[in-house]
């Protein structure tokens, strides 16, 4: 077996410029490691691609081999897909390049970039265009599946802002997609995840944004969540898109801002993001501040590369994670009252329920447009599990379960496929909804086989 091995390795090797890592070589540990830790995966091959050259190679060499196939960008899925057991993995964490030309102003990405691999290019320029809230996700695997952050109110989702990409198809074709080109593809890849071939390279439209934007957290007492909740509902329709609020519940982590008898006591969190002026973001921070009663405030101008890298401490890889996700067009007091139920039992001291605002540019594109069709969701609803321990698995999972499940008569249809866990399968034609006809036919045209299945899969 090992001599097999050996042999298969050395045979693609020798067709690729990269490296082939199989178990027993150095690195082939660090290399098989994701962003959750529950997932424990061991391919029989790991590519670690120096360029898309050797994307055809790999891809052929696993087919004849039959070895299933799994393609890894970030490594941040909290489903574990970019791993496979017994076959082979397509690693691009060598490959991280962006190039910016500033005139068109566009980002020309390789699929390993991480989203601080991105913004430190593109803000290089004073441009950006959204991607999500943490910096070391990877650009390839959020992109496709949707993408949205900060920045979406004012400019859309990720794939909102994509043009191009460049692609391997399961035939080992070589492809470009966008508007104009393969356009079936192009519509599908913008939510529809890894399900149509590899991506080699993502184009993205870029806007104008800082350097420097105004941002930070107001903190209120848990005990006043239900009316700062329903202050920041209404908040959606009366500030401009160039403000964004979250809202965060969760236990205080040791924040110096904060009074020490706050720390490691449920609290409501707002993290609060601007593009506009330091005088203007005053104006719109004062009602926000005004909804309760501020335990600590930690709002001022900095670098935009800086805000995209401040929720990392709370987000770092090797923690066990169990996401369920909603989106709503509107919070309902029900939704208000589960989200404030749950925060009030939280299971570890890192689990948290989050509620993202998209309400904004993301509204204003056609349900059709593109594989990704929830534009009616102005909010996205994520119940974060997160603890340290296997043996917490089994309270912390049924905490998320159970608030998914209290929460859902609120929720609006469809679902975002990057926060979807690998059991949801039974989620996925819903997670389309009208689009999900449409995404068959094009499966069956690129991939008729499903050889990259390993995703939120859509079965031929
Ligand atoms: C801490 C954290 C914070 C997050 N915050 C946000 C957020 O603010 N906004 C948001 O929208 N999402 C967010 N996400 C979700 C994130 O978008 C998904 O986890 C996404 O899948 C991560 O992409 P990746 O490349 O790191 O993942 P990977 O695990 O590497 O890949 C995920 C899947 O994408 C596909 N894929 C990856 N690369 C390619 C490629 N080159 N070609 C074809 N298919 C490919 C494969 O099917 C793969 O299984 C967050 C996730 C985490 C863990």
């Amino acid at each position: 077996m090992r001599t097999q091995m050996s042999e298969m390795k050395e045979e693609l090797q020798g067709v690729i410029k990269g490296s082939v890592l199989v178990a027993d070589d150095s690195g082939y540990e660090e290399a098989r490691q994701v962003w959750n830790a529950m997932i424990d995966r061991r391919p029989a091959m790991i590519v670690q691609c120096a360029d898309a050259h050797d994307v055809v190679p790999a891809l052929a060499f696993a087919r004849r081999n039959r070895l299933e196939i799994s393609v890894r960008g970030g490594g941040h899925n909290i489903a574990g897909s970019s791993l496979c057991d017994h076959g082979l993995t397509i690693d691009f964490s060598r490959m991280k390049k962006v190039r910016v030309d500033v005139g068109k102003r566009r980002a020309y990405v390789e699929p390993g970039a991480t989203l601080a691999d991105l913004d430190e290019v593109t803000q290089a320029h004073g441009l950006a265009t959204p991607v999500g809230i943490n910096s070391t996700t990877g650009i390839a695997g959020l992109t496709l599946g949707g993408g949205f952050g900060w920045l979406t109110r004012k400019y859309g989702m990720t794939i909102d802002n994509l043009v191009s990409v460049e692609m391997v198809t399961a035939d080992g074709r070589k492809l470009r997609a966008s508007a104009t080109e393969n356009a079936d593809l192009f519509w599908a890849i913008r939510g529809g995840g890894g399900n149509f071939g590899v991506v080699t390279q993502f184009e993205f439209q870029l806007f104008p944004v800082g350097p420097e934007i105004v941002a930070g957290l107001l903190v209120f007492p848990f005990n006043q969540a239900k009316q700062i909740l329903i202050k920041y509902r209404q908040l959606v329709n009366s500030v401009p898109e160039d403000l964004n609020v979250w809202a965060v519940l969760r236990k205080a982590p040791p924040l110096p801002f904060l009074p020490q008898t706050v720390h490691g006591t449920e609290v409501v969190v707002l993290p609060v993001f601007y593009t506009g002026t330091v005088a203007q973001a005053e104006k719109l921070i004062a009602p926000i501040r005004a909804f309760g009663t501020v335990l600590g405030e930690h709002i001022g101008p900095q670098p935009y590369v800086q805000w995209e890298k401040a929720f990392d401490p709370l987000l770092t890889p090797g923690a066990r994670n169990y996401w369920k996700s909603h989106n709503f067009t509107e919070l309902a007091d029900g939704a208000l009252d589960s989200v404030i139920e749950f925060a009030g039992k939280l299971p570890s001291p890192q689990c948290e329920i989050f509620i993202g605002l998209i309400a904004g540019a993301a509204n204003r594109v056609a349900t059709d447009a593109m594989a990704y069709g929830h534009r009616d969701a102005k909010f996205v609803l994520n119940v974060h599990g997160r603890w340290d321990e296997a043996k917490d698995d089994r309270k912390c999972i049924a905490w998320a379960r159970d608030f998914f499940k209290a929460s859902a008569p609120y929720a609006s249809a469809g679902a975002y496929v990057n926060f979807m866990t690998a059991e949801e399968s039974d989620r996925i034609a819903s997670a389309y909804g009208a689009n999900y006809a449409r995404l068959l036919e094009v499966k069956r045209k690129y991939d008729p086989d499903n050889v990259f299945h390993l995703n939120q899969n859509i079965k031929p």
